[in-house]
């Protein structure tokens, strides 16, 4: 089943863009993060022993009441409110009728017609050009249990002898948010796809609502994408790739559908609505469920819940105290800070960089120095360490330091980098290092003037060429004079050492 290449034939993407239009549809559920199920106390927590975060409301034993939980509520609140939606003022829950092993119930309690938000619109920016990515909804519902397929070799259903339910799961409140068909994403969709879900990620994250841990599922997306001929205005059938669970897999399965899908059209074919399935080792996707007949949910409203009914104060309280979201604070720093596009490209590039940065002007360091040592040096231990930037073992308020005592022309650069490391190394305060390994910058204009002195008398044609006008030349002296010193001068002072000893 699961054979590592793509039987499928491929239109050359630039081909399917100079002859079709790309629309998408993307809907990404995010589990939350609340520390007790959506309809009952049972704890979240991930990994506990198979089925003890369990009770009869979340195993779905007859005459078990359920209640809704008011923190998820508040997150899908605050979500909406987040993508611009309106709110509803009353809304009810939804019964979604389908038999799977791993829902106990044998129905999934989501929202159908009446989602608790709706209407909104994301604005993405992707090298300073706006996309808008219009959002139909966000609702409320439960995650599933997990099967755990025993026997086999390879963990999946194939080759399995039997399988076991995991109902830990079962009853994580989840919040699907579903765009509106999207168009005019020219030849980048796939690309705006995956800015949409990071902003997705990096808002929640922001809301404190979500993990939003992508490998652990905390944030799925299924991708659907069609095709129009260039000039038509009607919509072709949509493929729905399920569960991708990486920004770099929302990219490439959209991609490769869009090359299959341009194939398929240009042989005269038609696509098959259908779900698919993103092969992450190959990279592509299988064909999965076929959706040709509208699935009959027989969607009833939840008997067992109140409906919602949030006040509207309680919703413009939320609303007024939604935090700044990623994207708006990046363009307010880059303003403030006067960054070029590259130059916050890099930040973006850096995962934790601008807040670091953000802390580390907070205590007193220039934008442009607090950038230079996050994404150069800092960044480079933490990737050599492998931990994140945040990780790396110094702190905003010391990086602040250090650049305060290269102001003060105590340390330069080179200095700087060393104290850095060391400090990242858990050698100590910045203070303290330099005072033990003797690291800062010798000032004691005495000596530095006979290391100049020196230097001019060990390199007579050199002297001679700056004597004659040749400024440039000096740079050989200020290197002798910065190697007889260790490193520990401030080449500036050198250089002006040099032009007054020579003039
Ligand atoms: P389902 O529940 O069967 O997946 P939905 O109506 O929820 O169906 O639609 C899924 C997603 O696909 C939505 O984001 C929707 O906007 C989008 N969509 C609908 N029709 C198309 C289409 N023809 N091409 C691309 N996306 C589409
Ligand atoms: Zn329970
Ligand atoms: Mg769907």
């Amino acid at each position: 089943m699961s054979s590592e290449y793509s039987t499928d034939e491929l239109m050359d993407y630039d081909e399917v863009m100079r002859r079709f239009d790309v629309v998408l549809g993307l809907e990404v559920h995010v589990e939350l993060n609340t520390r007790s199920k959506m309809w009952c106390g049972c704890s979240t927590e991930f990994g506990a022993e198979p089925n003890t975060h369990t009770c009869p409301v979340c195993l779905g034993l007859p005459g078990s009441l359920p209640v809704v939980n008011k923190k998820a509520v508040e997150a899908a609140i605050r979500i909406g409110l987040s993508l611009g939606c309106s709110i509803a003022p009353w809304c009810r829950f939804a019964r979604k009728q389908y038999f799977y092993p791993d829902m106990p119930k044998n129905y999934q309690v989501s929202q159908y017609d009446e989602p608790i938000a709706f209407d909104g619109e994301v604005t993405l920016e992707l090298d300073g050009e706006r996309y808008v990515v219009p959002i139909e909804r966000a609702h409320m519902e439960e995650d599933a249990g997990k099967s755990v397929h025993m026997g086999g070799s390879t963990g999946r259903i194939q080759g399995s002898d039997y399988s076991l339910m995991d109902y830990n799961r079962a009853g994580v409140p989840l919040i699907e948010i579903v765009t509106k068909p999207i168009f005019g994403t020219g030849t980048r969709g796939p690309e705006v796809a995956r800015a949409y879900m990071a902003f997705l990620r990096d808002m929640v994250r922001a809301l404190g609502v979500s993990e939003a841990r992508m490998e652990q599922g905390n944030l799925r997306c299924d991708a659907n994408v069609s095709l129009m001929p260039k000039g038509s205005t009607q919509l072709g059938t949509r493929s729905e790739t399920k569960n991708v669970n990486s920004l770099r897999s929302v990219e490439a399965a959209l991609r490769y559908e869009i090359c299959r899908q341009g194939a398929v059209l240009a042989a005269g074919g038609r696509v098959k609505q259908e779900t698919r399935m993103w092969n992450e080792t190959g990279e592509f996707t299988t064909s999965g469920r076929s959706k040709e007949q509208a699935e009959d949910y027989r969607y009833l409203p939840e008997p067992d819940l109140v409906p919602v009914a949030p006040s509207r104060e309680w919703v413009e309280e939320l609303r007024a105290s939604l935090p700044e979201l990623p994207a708006a604070k990046a363009a307010r720093l880059r303003k403030e800070w006067g960054f070029s596009e590259l130059e916050m490209r890099d930040i973006h590039g850096s995962e934790g960089a601008l807040d670091l940065i953000e802390a580390t002007v907070a205590a007193g360091a220039d934008p442009a120095s607090a950038r230079k040592w996050w994404i150069t040096e800092l960044a480079r231990q933490a990737n050599e360490a492998g931990v994140p930037l945040a990780e790396v073992g110094v702190s905003a308020e010391q990086v602040a330091r250090v650049q305060r005592l290269v102001d003060a022309g105590s340390l330069n650069d080179r200095l700087a980098r060393t104290v850095l490391a060391a400090v990242a190394a858990g050698q100590g305060e910045p203070e303290v290092i330099i005072e033990r390994r003797g690291l800062a910058i010798v000032s004691d204009e005495g000596a530095l003037a006979a290391a100049v002195a020196a230097a001019i008398e060990a390199n007579p044609g050199v002297a001679e060429k700056i004597r004659g006008g040749k400024v440039q030349a000096a740079g050989a002296l200020i290197g002798a004079v910065m190697k007889q010193m260790h490193g520990k001068a401030d080449a500036a002072r050198v250089r002006e050492l040099v032009l007054e000893q020579l003039s």
